[in-house]
């Protein structure tokens, strides 16, 4: 039976009882084949599946984009238990957040690129969430999407940085079979969005340059916030409509 655990001190508590290797799933829910990925994989690896779901708010710099983000708990519960997870940690703000985000964790260069300077504070809000995440679930493993390629980055950087004792397990990016990255943020697209949508990953691929990508985003009606060559990998991010879609791709 799937354990459902909504308080730090239940998390505690079922991690000191767990045998065996622990790998971890963070997300923020409204699940779909992307999140499957991840689970999977961490199943065949681990002796014991965690996954949380925690909608982060102090991630989110537009309250709207908060208040709208997709909720299917009864969805999610049941892809869980489809995939074998023993347990969901499922907490509140109010538990995350004892100390009301007076502490937090912050790089201070990459951080502040891409999507970091579309979206101020966003990546202070992300490592403190996973790194109180990985100090509840001590994980041997964490899984995390190579569709969130900068979040991914900054995050093995704060493991090493601070030498958490855990492994950070990418996994690659699941897409539709027209491209589109899957995102729970799919679900609020437009019907007419949603046939858009797709252009932006055949665009980052075909394109021959990041101003050529973004002209052709643009002009096809997408508000472009940056498409940027870097390292070796293409990062876009767009809104279509008012969903704000992010993607990235080798180069
Ligand atoms: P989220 O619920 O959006 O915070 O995502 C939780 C985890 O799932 C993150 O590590 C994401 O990078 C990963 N993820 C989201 N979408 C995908 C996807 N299409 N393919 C692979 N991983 C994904």
């Amino acid at each position: 039976m799937i354990k459902v655990l909504k308080s730090p001190q239940e998390m505690l508590e079922w991690r000191k009882s767990a045998k065996g290797s622990v790998g971890f799933v963070p997300t923020m829910g409204a699940l779909h084949d992307g999140h499957a990925s991840l689970l999977t994989r961490a199943r065949g690896e681990n002796e014991n599946l965690v996954l949380s779901i925690f909608v982060n708010p102090t991630q989110f710099n537009n309250p709207d984009d908060l208040k709208t983000y997709p909720k299917t708990w009864e969805q999610d519960l049941a892809l869980a238990q489809r995939l074998g997870v023993n347990a969901i940690f499922y907490p509140q703000f109010e538990d995350m957040y004892p100390d009301k985000y007076l502490y937090k964790i912050s790089e201070s260069s990459f951080s502040n690129e891409l999507d970091g300077a579309h979206r101020p504070g966003h990546f202070d809000g992300v490592l403190t969430i996973v790194h109180k995440l990985l100090s509840l679930v001590q994980p041997q493993r964490a899984y995390f999407g190579e569709k969130d390629y900068q979040q991914l980055k900054l995050i093995q950087g704060m493991v090493q940085a601070f030498f958490l004792p855990v492994s950070i397990v990418p996994v690659p990016t699941m897409r539709e079979d027209s491209g589109l990255a899957m995102s729970s943020r799919n679900l609020l697209l437009t019907e007419e969005n949603r046939i858009k949508a797709p252009l932006i990953y055949k665009t980052i691929t075909t394109a021959i340059s990041a101003n050529e990508a973004q002209k052709i985003l643009s002009d096809a009606g997408f508000k472009v916030d940056y498409v940027v060559d870097k390292d070796g990998r293409r990062y876009v991010a767009a809104f279509a409509g008012d969903v704000r879609l992010i993607d990235n791709v080798e180069i």
